[in-house]
């Protein structure tokens, strides 16, 4: 086994990547002084049995949407590897038993929180827009989602390289060993693999051959089904033994061909079905844009509520500036006291958060977009003074009206802004995703890591890398290409208060914005309790706050604040999302929300108690969420054997 320590040049590197990204327009804010004065609530993670005090030395704890992706990253931890490496191997891992939501064709934010150095950071590996992207791409197109349009420039193979190589124990030809042997020799398939809502929804057969791998036939799978999926095990191969340079570049005389599948799977298009429209549209991704992407090293932004640090995801993502803003907005509020007319479920509660949640994403719509490419007013936008100004307006008992408008954050953080009155503009819509996957990790060193990654549609557009050989067969790479540049406002659109382009609008080489909140939670002394999140789409947000809140208000277990049902709010209108029997649904209907049923995210956590050293995970049962806390009893899926066996 080849174990590589971190050095201290990557490190001073990192230090520099992160001082880049917050000197850019993106800053992490002050914390509110009044917050900084409460002190912590005890956080409850559950209960475990004691473990002899030599053993805690040996534990760690991996927490995944699937079984066999937590079994990957539990026998990585077992053979030596560190949360980074087990992370990667759980993302590979999941490409191939959770083929619907994530893998190599698409990206997402990894955020490490690194023990020696005390540092806390994401990869980000979203994908990008090609250099031919514009903003009138999806315009007068049916169906955008499932064309080559929509295929952005995909990260994840160069952000894990780049985690492994920086932070990680083992190579990457030992962490894809998991994924490689499930790939080849099979796997049972799950319920959620075999149910037909997934395996055969019509992103699943947008193309012949993604069709007949989901769903044979027109049938799915049965359940405990031997799934292979030799093509992508061939590509896994090809990325193990020649490194990411094999899956950016075209490299025939290595056998590298990924990159003429991606190339050429981006140019599929549908026939039109709307009237006017000529013809379907495919990308515009060439082996230039695949060459030059790289992933970027983000810090996160952070804010203290009720004396804990929470760190979520910065810029392209909006998840962490609108997680913060509605936890500052809700700090001056009892949310956690039952006696008051709070608490889990009340009416008060529901409508706060609700209405916190409408308020931030105003902000949201104009503010938040690639950093990289515009100015994002982060540090005004959590300013104490700025979230006091937009939280006033929140009255418990009274639903906001009329809906809440963008605010200006600028003046909170660059002087010489000049108050302007907003353009009156329609704000864009978007609304929950299908699938992508959250999970995390944390090992006996101390480094945790909290990932989100996707293909944002359930089976992005439902097209596998590969090219049409001149034999007429298809030379399929058996990995789905992502529809993430549907995340980009759908047509141009102006910023009211700039009187520019819109921030989230299409342009060559900028990252869509995304909701992906991989977040942590910290003590007041900057050490970490928690890494979490959630897939969902624009959801995701309103899952993580549930959380949050659930842990530090309600007082619940890690567990029970994964299990309680949610609501979810993802737009400035009176309408709320909420899961089946939750209690405040007929109170918030009274209040004159819409109040419409919904099955929310899937969140996955692991934390330390502080106090006892001891590991915990929580998983969601809304999907097939699994924790492996180790040292372990007996193995998860006795069956499997050894997966890092060559
Ligand atoms: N593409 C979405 C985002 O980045 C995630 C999709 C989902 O979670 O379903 O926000």
């Amino acid at each position: 086994m080849v174990v590589r320590k971190v050095r201290s040049p990557a490190l001073s590197r990192l230090r520099r990547a992160l001082l880049l990204a917050c000197g850019g327009a993106v800053a992490v804010p002050a914390a509110s002084a009044a917050a900084a004065a409460q002190v912590g609530v005890e956080l409850k993670l559950g209960t475990l049995p004691a473990l002899p005090p030599g053993l805690l030395r040996q534990q760690a704890v991996v927490a995944v949407s699937n079984p066999y992706g937590a079994e990957a990253g539990a026998q990585v931890l077992e053979k030596g590897g560190n949360a980074i490496d087990a992370a990667v191997a759980v993302a590979y891992a999941l490409n191939v038993v959770e083929p619907q939501s994530a893998g190599i064709g698409g990206g997402g934010f990894m955020m490490i929180h690194h023990a020696a150095s005390g540092k806390t950071f994401y990869i980000d590996s979203r994908e990008k827009a090609p250099a031919g992207a514009t903003p009138a791409m999806f315009t007068k197109l049916s169906n955008p989602s499932l064309q080559g349009v929509a295929v952005g420039v995909p990260g994840m193979v160069r952000g894990t390289a780049l985690a492994l190589e920086r932070w990680g124990n083992l190579p990457l030809h030992q962490v894809l060993k998991p994924a490689i042997k499930l790939a080849d020799k099979g796997f049972n398939a799950t319920p959620r693999y075999a149910d037909p809502s997934v395996a055969c929804n019509a992103r699943a057969q947008n193309s012949p051959e993604a069709a007949a791998f989901f769903c044979p036939g027109g049938k799915p799978p049965a359940v405990g089904q031997l799934i292979t999926n030799k093509p992508l095990a061939g590509t896994l191969r090809l990325i193990a033994a020649h490194g990411p340079d094999c899956f950016y570049l075209y490299l025939p005389a290595k056998g590298c061909d990924i990159a003429r599948g991606i190339v050429e799977g981006q140019k599929f298009k549908r026939a039109p079905q709307l009237p006017g429209e000529t013809e379907g549209r495919g990308g515009s991704m060439t082996y230039a844009d695949l060459a030059g992407y790289r992933a970027a090293l983000r810090a996160p932004v952070e804010a203290r509520y009720r004396g804990y640090t929470v760190k979520a995801m910065s810029p392209p993502s909006s998840g962490g500036l609108t997680l913060l803003q509605v936890l500052e907005m809700l700090e001056r509020f009892p949310l956690g006291d039952p006696a008051q007319g709070y608490g889990w479920g009340g009416v008060k509660t529901a409508n706060l958060m609700a209405d916190a949640l409408r308020v931030a994403f105003a902000d949201r719509a104009v503010w938040m977009g690639d950093a990289d490419f515009v100015s994002v007013p982060g540090r005004g936008l959590l300013a104490p003074q700025y979230t006091a100004l937009r939280g006033a307006a929140l009255l418990p008992g009274v639903r906001l009206a009329p809906n809440p408008e963008s605010g200006d954050p600028r003046p909170y953080q660059w002087s010489g802004i000049k108050p302007v009155r907003p353009l009156a503009v329609a704000a864009p819509i978007d609304g929950p995703g299908e699938t992508t996957t959250h999970f995390a990790v944390a090992d006996r060193w101390g480094n945790f890591v909290s990932y989100t990654n996707t293909i944002e549609s359930s089976h992005g557009i439902g097209v596998f890398a590969g090219y049409r050989k001149p034999d007429g067969s298809f030379r399929n790479h058996g990995f789905l290409l992502n529809n993430e540049l549907t995340d980009f406002n759908l047509a141009p659109t102006t910023n009211p208060w700039t009187q520019g382009a819109g921030y989230n609008d299409v342009e060559p080489g900028k990252r869509p914005r995304s909701s992906m909140t991989p977040t942590m939670i910290f003590r007041a002394d900057g050490t970490p309790l928690l890494a979490f999140g959630s897939p969902g789409g624009s959801t995701i947000i309103s899952s993580v706050l549930n959380v949050t809140l659930n842990l530090i208000d309600h007082g619940m277990t890690l567990q029970q604040a994964i299990d309680a049902r949610r609501l979810a709010v993802t737009g400035v209108g009176p309408t709320v999302q909420l899961e089946a029997g939750h209690p405040a649904a007929a109170g918030l209907a009274a209040l004159g929300y819409t109040v419409n049923p919904a099955d929310i995210g899937s969140v996955q956590a692991v934390g330390i108690d502080p106090r006892t050293g001891r590991y915990y995970g929580g998983a969601d049962k809304r999907r097939e969420g699994t924790v492996i806390v180790l040292p372990r009893g007996k193995p998860l899926l006795p069956a499997l054997g050894d997966l890092l066996a060559p």
